[in-house]
């Protein structure tokens, strides 16, 4: 059977959230924004123009000093009030799933993870903003610091996770006092809207959270604007260099949660099953996907072929089917550029393809389904072993050594994450030190408590999200001095 068609009774009406305003009438362009797994338009999706992010800003601008001046204690209960609303949403976990197309059996892990970090920052509200007492010499002084929000902030998030990084984003900049002016973009618009309108059910001030859907246009207005004190973007690397280029004028401080290629290690003590099972999880639609598989030799050709099996046999389909595990890629023009990946490799003879390769036909041909794909025997100088292919496409490597799967993992432009996968104690520390990558995985993927930092190294961004280091992006420190 093919996917059931959209409930579009379960999406925010698409517009443009300014104060508490819900602004749906526009003469601008419109997006066309497809469901992934059948192709059908969910709706004309109006985007942001100048004038729109004018707007918003000015209402983020408006509600700022009675926000950052609101005693802790009270963002932190309406923080807690969100995060009861969000956790276990049935109609939120809908809107997830046609938004991206995401496995809807997935979808509490991610609605309960942007509740959970409204909680963990919701806590922190209360704890922040004091400074500390500076020693002073030689005469007799008082020194202090304070701890204050930057103000206004704008908030890029890509469509694999807008709901995620919404609350990656907003959890602590909202705890520290800033006001938010979030931009999702074209292809998700939804989430964030039904996040951000849930948030003023709740109580949240108009104008604390905007939000103006919108690709490149709205992008560009929001970070060159003047009156934006600090910029977040999560998204792909090209884009951050626009970014700084439209905001080097102003100087506005920017954080960057950026691409990866990040390696896998399997080391051939290693519960080969578990990471067979890992290699696979999602569409590789994520930054931290594992997507250069590096297996030590002994047991390289049995883990390429395990993985292999798994991947013909991994449940595809209906994103609504609970035994659905891996669902279609966003849009028609990103499975296009995967393919071109996959045929680039295969014209170049870059190692060989194992398995997928290619878009599923009969019921899901009107989705964007491609088969899971594997390339083994891939030289790490590939342009699938350096590119971000942000698919379901992964290249399997071998190696001899540790020493040589370091080299490896740490030979790409990108250090996002690493995973490694041993039993052995000693190695998996040593390696973890080695490795160029913002966070290590070992014999896990995902875990990421809310209390820890992320971020990435290299080309894969600066700044960190979660844990007080989040928090800690929020805060600009001011010291005061006076003689006694
Ligand atoms: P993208 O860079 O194309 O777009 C990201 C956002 O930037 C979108 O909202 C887009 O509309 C906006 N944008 C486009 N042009 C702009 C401009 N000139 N100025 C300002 N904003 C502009 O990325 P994408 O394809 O949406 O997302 C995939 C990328 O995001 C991948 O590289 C992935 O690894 C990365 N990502 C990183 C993380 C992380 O936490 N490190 C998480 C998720 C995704």
């Amino acid at each position: 059977m093919p996917p059931a068609a959209v409930d579009r009774a379960v999406l925010p009406e698409p517009g443009f959230l300014i104060g508490a305003e819900k602004v749906t009438e526009h003469d601008g362009e419109v997006y066309e924004h497809r469901y992934a797994a059948t192709g059908e338009v969910t709706h004309a999706v109006p985007l942001a123009g100048e004038q729109e992010v004018d707007a918003a800003v000015a209402a983020a601008r408006a509600a700022l000093p009675a926000w950052k001046r609101m005693p802790g204690n009270e963002r932190r209960r309406l923080m807690l009030r969100f995060a009861a609303a969000v956790r276990d949403n049935e109609r939120l976990r809908h809107v997830i799933t046609v938004e991206n197309a995401f496995p809807f059996s997935f979808t509490p892990y991610f609605a309960n993870w942007v509740a959970e970090l409204f909680e963990y920052n919701g806590g922190w509200a209360d704890k922040i903003g004091g400074g500390e007492v500076v020693p002073t010499f030689p005469g007799p002084a008082f020194d202090y610091t304070l701890d204050e929000p930057y103000g206004v902030v704008a908030v890029i998030v890509p469509w694999n996770g807008p709901f995620v990084s919404f609350g990656q984003w907003l959890g602590p900049a909202l705890a520290a006092g800033n006001t938010v002016v979030i931009k999702p973009p074209e292809m998700a618009p939804y989430t964030c809207l039904a996040l951000a309108e849930l948030a003023l059910e709740v109580g949240f001030p108009p104008g604390v959270i905007n939000v103006v859907p919108g690709g490149a246009v709205a992008g560009t207005a929001l970070t060159s604007h003047r009156d934006v004190n600090k910029i977040c973007f999560t998204g792909s690397g090209g884009t951050a260099s626009r970014i700084i280029s439209a905001s080097a004028p102003n100087l506005t401080p920017t954080a960057f949660e950026l691409g990866g290629k990040s390696a896998r290690i399997v080391f051939a003590d290693a519960d080969l099953q578990q990471a067979a099972r890992r290699t696979l999880l999602g569409t590789g639609q994520a930054c931290i996907a594992g997507s250069r598989v590096l297996v030590e030799a002994p047991v390289y050709d049995q883990l390429v072929e395990m993985s292999a099996a798994m991947a013909k046999q991994v449940p595809m389909g209906d994103p609504f089917d609970p035994g659905t595990f891996v669902g279609p890629v966003i849009s028609q023009g990103h499975a296009d550029r995967i393919l071109g990946f996959v045929d680039r490799a295969k014209q170049a003879g870059t190692g060989r393809l194992v398995t997928g390769g290619e878009r599923l036909g009969g019921d899901l041909a009107e989705g964007y389904f491609l088969a899971p794909t594997i390339f083994a025997d891939v030289d790490n100088s590939a342009e699938i072993a350096r590119e971000e292919v942000f698919g379901p496409v992964t290249a399997f490597m071998r190696f001899e050594t540790e020493e040589e799967a370091v080299a490896i993992a740490n030979d790409s432009e990108y250090g996002l994450a690493a995973h490694v996968e041993t039993n052995d104690l000693r190695r998996a520390h040593r390696v973890s030190r080695d490795l160029e990558a913002g966070t290590v995985w070992v014999n896990g993927f995902v875990d990421l408590p809310v209390g820890a930092p992320f971020g990435g190294n290299k080309r894969s961004g600066y700044g960190r999200q979660g844990g007080i280091w989040g928090i800690r992006e929020f805060l600009q420190t001011k010291n005061v001095w006076m003689p006694l």
